[in-house]
């Protein structure tokens, strides 16, 4: 099974897709955890995406494209995977086209805007395991500390108010309308996000046609 998650930033892709991950046992591929080991690692590559990242703006399609390329081509991608975060513009789309992926699903959670600051702003990733945490809607057992790992939890640099602001702003732009490309081909599945953890992973079974 292929699955494609895409919504706001904060939108909780994350959480469900390690969730969907971790039901369906296949592999979850973010391409923002791709990217930020690239920069914590310091490769070219990680240095490259470094700037746009601390903007709040995309990285450059070619760049994002050729990462997904290759690690779609792994072994453990043969039964299928979760795809959160890519594609995130339409070239993206029509490249993953090309590569001869066609989806069986696209999910898009649906959050507004104006519950995005306050997840985001209150999101917490693992350092070294990248499992993703909220302080109020999804706390770690232990304050500060993975769950999953034991590794230490830190706020991600983009989640500063002012570059929230210009993610949101990205994704109307750029990302959305990936809905109506998608809704075309009839694979588009729509999730309402909610508050609670629980409520979002029960709409999105859902939306996928399991009942939970
Ligand atoms: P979020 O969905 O909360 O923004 P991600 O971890 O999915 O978090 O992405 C973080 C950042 O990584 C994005 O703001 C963007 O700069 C970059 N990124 C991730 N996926 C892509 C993509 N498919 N194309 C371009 N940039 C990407
Ligand atoms: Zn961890």
């Amino acid at each position: 099974m292929k699955i494609i998650i895409m919504g706001p930033p904060g939108g909780g892709k994350g959480t469900q897709a390690e969730y969907l991950r971790d039901t369906l046992l296949i592999p979850h591929i973010s391409t923002g955890a791709i990217i930020r080991k690239a920069i914590s690692e310091k490769t070219p590559l990680g240095l490259k995406a470094e700037e746009y990242i601390a903007e709040g703006h995309l990285v450059p399609d070619d760049i994002v494209i050729a990462m997904v390329k290759e690690r779609l081509g792994e072994e453990d991608c043969r039964k299928g995977y979760i795809l959160d975060g890519f594609p995130r513009t339409i070239p993206q789309a029509e490249a993953l086209d090309e590569m001869g992926v066609t989806p069986d699903c696209v999910l898009c959670i649906d959050v507004e805007d104006e519950s995005i600051v306050e997840r985001l702003s209150g999101r917490r990733e693992c350092k070294d395991c990248a499992a993703s945490y909220h302080v109020k809607y999804n706390p770690p057992q232990k304050e500060g500390v993975c769950d999953k790992c034991g590794g230490e939890l830190i706020l991600r640099s983009d989640d500063v108010p002012e570059t929230i602001r210009e993610r949101l702003k990205v994704y109307h732009e750029q990302t959305e309308p990936l809905e109506e490309f998608y809704r075309a081909k009839g694979l588009l599945r729509m999730a309402k996000g909610c508050e609670e953890l629980e409520d979002t992973t029960r709409n999105v079974m859902r939306a996928l046609g399991v009942e939970k």
